[in-house]
């Protein structure tokens, strides 16, 4: 039988990290029973989600400013002889929850991180209802309970969300109170979603969580299973060629993650573990819970596990009460482990947060001039990184038609994209390339002598855990 029902556009606009990249995709599968199909752009869509980041600097600002703009499309869709829901998401609704409908009373919905699963029965609420709808609660179980089983393809690569939320409580950052207490999905759940996705056509699976190594679950053996286990579990499925996980915590790096490594061809030999300073006064500040020379020793644990591991890593710079010799010790530790990659940041202040109400704040000139200092550093070591790869001949992992024609792009090892001319059958299979040239953003290369392209044969049915 055709399904008759009009289609309904939703366009989502999502900003911030790849976990909101995830929630996203899964807001779009909840609506999709309901009629809603993706639309490329807000204006004359029946129902506009914004997606939050709390994380980068005047988050809320951008949220209100992009709020104006909308109440003049909500409106144009009114004169046509439409409606346009419109639904605020994530962590800045989660942080400012009933503020932003005060603020902007065209608001329909706002709805926190752990309550998206919901969104269907919120929709009709909001169309009913006189004032808005919102949803700001913290159960993350509920969420991953109710979810539906079937994801839209996300491609060759793809992101799976194995646990939220952080207990961790760092001077500088919102998660633990947009997201809540560390939550880990069982062990069954996450096998059947990766056995879907590569069901649909992923052959590499990033697991996502804001600590995500700090996941733990029961798992069929009836044994408390760590990530490592778990990696060891999915490493098992057919057709799926990569893992990789982020974003991790040096304190919940244990011997079996760093034996998993060892042991996973699978796993990617590439890991971004935030540091965030070399400084051990400044890490006490922040309240990591480790120092320079834990990380250090972590990281000689890692290199010794898998030799041809790369790292990047999470610095801020200037956070209260940083001295000129601290960020020295900054300068140190990056020289010392040499980073493929790298995110750096000013610190600035996130409301609510204990560092916000800091004494010894750095002034704007101190933090700039530091900042480009150690931007310049690890540009230097990106640099250098891209360029030993020249020559080397190691798999890459083609995902999609590259900018010109006859090009396809791919991701190597160490996720650099690189591109090469090559027929686009090559897409979804991991084949050798020699690497040819570095460029500001990318690799290029030639297809290897002799390479033969990988194609696993997924499992037709994804089979129960
Ligand atoms: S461990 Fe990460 S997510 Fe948790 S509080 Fe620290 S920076 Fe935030």
């Amino acid at each position: 039988m055709t399904n008759t029902t009009p289609r309904k556009r939703l366009f989502i606009r999502t900003w911030g990290c790849q976990m909101n990249v995830y929630d996203s995709a899964r807001m779009a599968d909840v609506l999709a029973p309901v009629g809603y199909a993706p639309a490329e752009a807000p204006e004359g869509a029946d129902m506009v989600i914004l997606n939050t980041c709390h994380i980068r600097e005047k988050a809320t600002e951008k949220l209100f400013s992009e709020l104006g703009r909308l109440r003049e499309a909500k409106a144009a869709r009114r004169a046509e002889g439409g409606e346009m829901v419109l639904a605020v998401a994530g962590c800045v609704a989660q942080a400012e929850g009933a503020e932003i409908t005060a603020r902007a009373p065209w608001v329909d919905i706002v709805l926190g991180p752990q309550t998206y699963h919901r969104l269907p029965e919120m929709v009709a609420r909001a169309s009913r209802a006189a004032g808005a709808v919102i949803e700001t609660d913290f159960p993350a179980e509920d969420k991953f309970d109710h979810l539906p089983e079937a994801v839209a393809p996300q491609g060759v690569t793809a992101f799976l969300t194995v646990q939220e939320g952080c207990d961790k409580f760092c001077s500088f950052c919102v998660v633990p109170y947009t997201r809540g207490a560390e939550f880990s999905r069982p062990v069954v759940q996450v096998l059947a979603e990766a056995r879907r996705l590569v069901a649909a056509g992923a052959r590499e699976v990033t697991l996502l969580g804001q600590n995500v190594n700090a996941w733990h679950g029961e798992g069929p053996d009836g044994r408390d299973w760590g990530l490592g286990r778990l990696l060891r579990a999915l490493a098992e499925i057919p057709g799926l060629l990569r893992l990789r996980y982020t974003t991790s915590h040096p304190r919940d790096v244990d011997d079996d993650l760093v034996a998993a490594h060892r042991d996973l061809p699978q796993l990617m030999p590439f890991l971004h573990l935030p540091v965030q300073s070399g400084s051990d006064r400044v890490l006490a500040a922040m309240n990591r819970g480790h120092t320079a020379a834990d990380f250090l020793r972590t990281v000689d644990r890692l290199r010794a596990a898998r030799p041809d591991l790369a790292l990047s890593s999470d610095f801020i710079a200037g956070h209260p009460g940083e001295t000129a010799p601290d960020f020295e010790q900054t300068m140190d530790l990056v020289r010392r482990v040499g980073f493929a990659g790298a995110f750096s940041f000013k610190y600035s202040a996130r409301p609510g947060t204990p560092a916000a109400g800091a004494p010894f704040q750095v002034s704007e000139a101190d933090k700039d001039a530091r900042l480009q200092a150690l931007q310049a550093l690890l540009r230097d070591q990106q640099d250098a990184f891209n360029r030993s790869r020249v020559g080397m001949t190691f798999p890459v992992l083609f995902t999609g038609p590259g900018r010109h024609p006859g090009q396809v792009v791919g991701r190597t090892p160490w996720l650099q994209p690189l591109h090469l001319t090559g027929p686009l059958s090559l897409v979804g299979t991991e084949a050798s390339v020699t690497v040819l040239a570095t460029h500001p953003n990318s690799l290029s290369g030639l297809l290897a002598a002799g390479a033969a392209s990988q194609t696993v044969q997924p499992e037709e049915e994804p089979a129960p855990a």
